[in-house]
């Protein structure tokens, strides 16, 4: 049966406002000027994790602090907008961890999940591929049984977050393609320090070491380390998409042009200027309610169709607000903060439409869900 499309309003958690404050205080002694989220520091991880801010939702049993997902939102919100750098804890936070606690056996929840919370250890994730980037049943990066374990052969490319951390979850074919091309696939957690792992820098057009390729030679990975049910992997990977597609990453990483555009006009805004903060703000105001409700939902079930519109949404309000402000106030140099914002910003929106999912694959997962196609 087709699905609908269903954005419940988000109530706001007793204790959210005292929360804010106490994450912006940190964030006032904590962050150095001029960083950015998708920057990486261990120590900053670090602070954050003692102060029980990674890993929020997940069980005390296992590092977490059994919090509300909104909770986790406010926290999230609030790094995010203030550009600090939680790089190395993010991809684990966001995406690995709720992937071991839902799929993982107790001791992989037992050895990772504490680590995580505690901001001392980094996960990547091994999707793409040279060949195979939206359409992952394509892969070929291959698990082949042996004794004790397994054998991992493949190259995965754009794996951001490689360079720093010490984990990736991998996704390999473990059985050959039949009638079901999703079929056969299955998910490992294969340690970056292993014999036969190369991790190869790729510089991103801002000139920075954000992603990378990294090359799998028969990388010996032990049974303890398989992800879930051999062969059962495409279905997990699946239920990760939600966790990815609809946080605040997918429409706060313009923020801070948006207010140093604000700033830069100043009082005396032309009409047009007026109205683009006006359509900012109200955007803003839009995405971040129905990012948040998919928060909400994701305690307890997997929204999917709802974080595949956040995303689409929110990543092409952020490459909107570059061309509008370039085209109303052009930076052609650096020298002012609107023009290191907006210079900044435009080496860095053309991706966000591509990382996670491109518009033409969210929409394609728009309709499937939605009965059109
Ligand atoms: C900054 C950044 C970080 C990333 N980090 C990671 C990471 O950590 N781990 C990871 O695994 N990957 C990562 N990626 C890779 C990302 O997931 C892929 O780039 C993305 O899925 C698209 O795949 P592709 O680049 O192979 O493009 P392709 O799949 O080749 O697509 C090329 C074009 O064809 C279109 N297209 C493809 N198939 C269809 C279709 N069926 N219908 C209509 N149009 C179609 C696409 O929309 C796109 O416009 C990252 C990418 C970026 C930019």
């Amino acid at each position: 049966m087709a699905a609908a499309i269903a954005f419940p309003p988000c109530l706001v958690p007793a204790g959210a406002n005292e929360l804010r404050a106490d994450v912006r205080a940190f964030i006032a002694q904590e962050k150095a000027p001029g960083t950015h989220y998708t920057e990486s520091s261990r120590e900053f991880s670090r602070k954050l994790g003692a102060r029980g801010w990674i890993g929020m939702t997940w069980p005390k049993r296992w590092g977490g602090a059994d919090r509300t997902s909104l909770e986790r939102y406010v926290v999230v919100e609030e790094l995010i907008a203030a550009g600090a750098p939680i790089f190395y804890h993010w991809v684990a936070d966001r995406q690995s961890g709720p992937l071991l606690l839902r799929f993982g056996t107790d001791e992989q929840r037992d050895r990772f999940l504490p680590a995580i919370a505690r901001g001392e250890c980094g996960f990547a994730i091994g999707l793409s591929e040279p060949n195979a980037g939206s359409d992952l049943a394509a892969i070929t990066t291959r698990a082949v049984r042996i004794d004790k374990g397994w054998r991992i052969t493949g190259t995965k490319i754009w794996t951001s977050n490689a360079q720093v951390a010490e984990f990736m979850i991998v996704l390999c074919r473990t059985s050959p393609r039949g009638n079901d091309r999703r079929h056969g696939f299955s998910q490992f957690i294969v340690d970056l320090g292993s014999s036969g792992v190369r991790v190869n820098p790729i510089k991103n057009m801002a000139g920075q070491r954000e992603f990378n390729e990294v090359v799998l030679e028969e990388v010996f990975v032990p049974d303890k380390l398989l992800l879930g049910p051999v062969d059962q992997g495409w279905g997990q990977l699946i239920s990760e998409l939600a966790f990815e597609r609809s946080g605040p990453d997918r429409f706060l990483s313009a923020l801070q042009l948006c207010r140093s555009f604000i700033e830069e006009v100043g009082d005396a805004p032309t009409e047009a200027e007026a109205v683009l903060i006006g359509r900012m703000a109200t955007h803003l105001w839009t995405l971040r309610h129905m990012s948040a409700s998919v928060a909400g939902m994701l305690q307890h079930k997997s929204p999917e169709l709802e974080a595949a519109i956040v995303k689409d949404l929110g990543t092409r309000f952020e490459q909107q607000i570059v061309e509008s402000c370039r085209s109303l106030r052009p930076a052609p140099a650096r020298g002012s903060a609107y023009a290191d914002a907006l210079i900044d910003a435009q080496l860095y929106m053309p991706r966000v439409t591509i990382q996670g999912g491109t518009p033409q694959i969210l929409r394609n997962a728009m309709a499937r869900e939605l009965g059109l196609r």
